[in-house]
């Protein structure tokens, strides 16, 4: 009898980080994604916004709270490995 099983592989994978985008054309300087998350969101003088385009995939609960915040939904999080939209 043979056996045709698939050996074990190593299964889904989580991705190994995030990358984060902000639309810098919408976003408005609130700053609620610095509040959210301000390891990763930091507002320098008025309007110029500073973020971590890559973080690592533990951030991810803070970085979606970040998002959630943005009152005009500017940040986009995806998985590093996923194709570019
Ligand atoms: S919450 Fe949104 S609008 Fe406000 S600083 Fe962050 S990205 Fe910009």
């Amino acid at each position: 009898m043979s056996d045709n099983s698939v050996p074990p592989g190593p299964g889904p994978t989580r991705a190994a980080g995030l990358r984060v985008t902000v639309d810098l054309n919408l976003c408005q300087a609130y700053a609620q994604c610095c509040y959210a998350a301000p390891d990763h969101f930091v507002l320098k003088g008025h309007e110029a916004l500073h973020y971590d385009p890559a973080p690592s995939a533990d951030a991810r609960a803070d970085i979606e709270r970040a998002r959630i915040a943005c009152p005009v939904q500017a940040i986009s999080v995806e998985d590093a490995g996923a194709p570019r939209r």
